[in-house]
Parts: C-alpha cells; structure tokens; sequence
C-alpha cells in the first residue's frame, strides 16, 4: 500500500481521537474512560459504530440505535486530520519532525474546535503543548540535529539556548503584555489566559520568528473577521469573539510558507 495511503488513513484515526478530546477537555473529561456513547441516546458505541467517516455515511448519519441525527463535524475534523497529516508527510518525509508537526497540528486542530464552542483552549493542549515543543527540540539538539537554536546577537557568543525554549517564553510574554495592556487600556479582556499559553506553544513548535509572524497574520485576519462577523450581524459588539482560531490558521499559514513570506519580506524592504 502507498505510504500516503496508510497515513491518510491514520489520520482519520487519530481525527476521531481528536473528536474526544474536542468534546471532553472542555468539560475536565478523561478521553480514556468512559467509552464514547451516543450524546443524545446514551448507548456504548461498539468499534463498528466507530470507523472513521465510514460509520457516518453507512448510517447517513445518524446514530445506528436512536436514529438521531449526529453532527457532519465529527467526519469534517477526521478528513481535516487525514488531509493535514498527508501535507506534512509530503514535506517532512517519514523523519523526527514529521512526528513533531503531527502533535503540533493535532493539538492546532482541538485548539479550533474547543475554542468554536465553549472558548476554552484547554492546558492539556496550550501548557501540553509547549512542554511537548521543547522536549522534541532539546531531544532533537541532543541527538546531533544540526537544528538552528536561537539567532540573535546576543545568544551566538557561546550562550546556547534551544529555539524551543526561547520561542515559548518571548511569546507567552508578548501576549500577557498585549493582555494587561489591552484590558488596562479598554477595560475588557481581549486575549484570554488561553491565548496567552498558546502562544507559549506556537512558539515552543514554530521559533520565535514564525511564531511572530503567525501572531501577525493572526491579528490581521481577526481584524478582517471580526468586522465581517459584526457588520453581517452574525455578532454583536459585546459578543466574545474567540481569537484561538485565528491564532490557529496563522500558525498553520506560517508552518508552511512562513519561511518564504519572511524571505520575500526581507527582500522588499532591505
Ligand atoms: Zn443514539
């Protein structure tokens, strides 16, 4: 079987895992136990009930016991999985860092959704997160990577500290400043506390430069959506609008072609 096949399909899997996760996290649930059950007629589901998007067409989607009908999201966030994990292994090979970019965007993915529905980015992803960015880099240095750490002036006269480490901590300071002086400033809370630890791990994963640059394209999208969602009236001003999910396409953007709007930004002005 090709490769991308069995990834693809591996993706799907894991898209269902991450299903749990979107549904549970947010509710202080284990994803282990117990099994999933239907939500609205409360029936064990069996592993026939839980092939990926499979189940869901077999069924037309609807619960094989109470014929309720069941959200088309849950087979979206399966395929959305499949179709990123085969991108990543297009550009990463079967290597340490395709593994890295597979939990990154994985946690991206629950980061979305949990954000979408309850505004919560939970600390299993944003803390997680940036544990699991920097242990990979630090593995990854310690294992003779010749992975670049940290490139400015004052970090190259022998003081080395992983991309990783520096990454996280400039990010989840820049956000908590923007956070306190934003709610100084307006007197509302702009970025959340979930926000603010998931910039700590975009910038565990990405490095400080991507990081910033993802931020970017983050509060520029937000802008655009926000004015969009409140002059079609699907929001009103005092409406929370969640900005996780803007901070999640900007890090996607960035993990992809980051490297080449910087190199072409670079270029334009210098
Ligand atoms: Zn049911």
């Amino acid at each position: 079987m090709a490769i991308p096949f069995v990834i693809f399909i591996l993706g799907l899997f894991i898209g269902s895992f991450l299903n749990v996760c979107i549904y549970r996290w947010p509710l202080d649930r284990s994803v282990i136990k117990p099994r999933s059950a239907c939500t609205n007629c409360g029936t064990l589901l069996t592993p026939v009930d839980l092939v990926p998007v499979l189940s869901y067409l077999a069924c037309n989607g609807r619960c094989r016991y109470c014929k309720s009908s069941i959200s088309p999201r849950y087979a979206l966030v399966e395929i959305l999985t499949g179709i990123a994990f085969v991108t990543l292994y297009r550009s990463q090979g079967l290597t340490f860092e395709f593994l890295g970019c597979v939990i990154f965007f994985s946690l991206l993915i629950i980061a979305f959704f949990t954000d979408i529905d309850h505004q919560i980015i939970p600390d299993q992803v944003s803390l997680g997160g940036m544990a699991v960015g920097i242990l990979l880099d630090v593995a990854l240095l310690s294992a003779g990577y010749a992975r670049p750490t940290v490139d400015l002036p004052l970090f190259t006269n022998g003081l080395s500290v992983p991309g990783s480490i520096f990454g996280a901590v400039v990010c989840f300071a820049l956000f908590w400043i923007i956070a306190a002086g934003a709610s100084a400033l307006f007197k509302a809370e702009a970025l959340g506390g979930g926000d603010i630890k998931l910039a700590g791990a975009v910038g565990a994963f990405l490095g400080w430069k991507l990081a910033l640059l993802s931020f970017v394209l983050a509060f520029v999208l937000g802008a655009a959506g926000g004015i969009i969602l409140l002059v079609s009236k699907l929001k009103t001003r005092r409406e929370y609008i969640p900005f996780g999910p803007y901070m999640v396409i900007g890090a996607v953007t960035a993990a992809f072609v980051g490297t080449h709007i910087l190199a072409w930004y670079l270029n334009f002005y210098f």
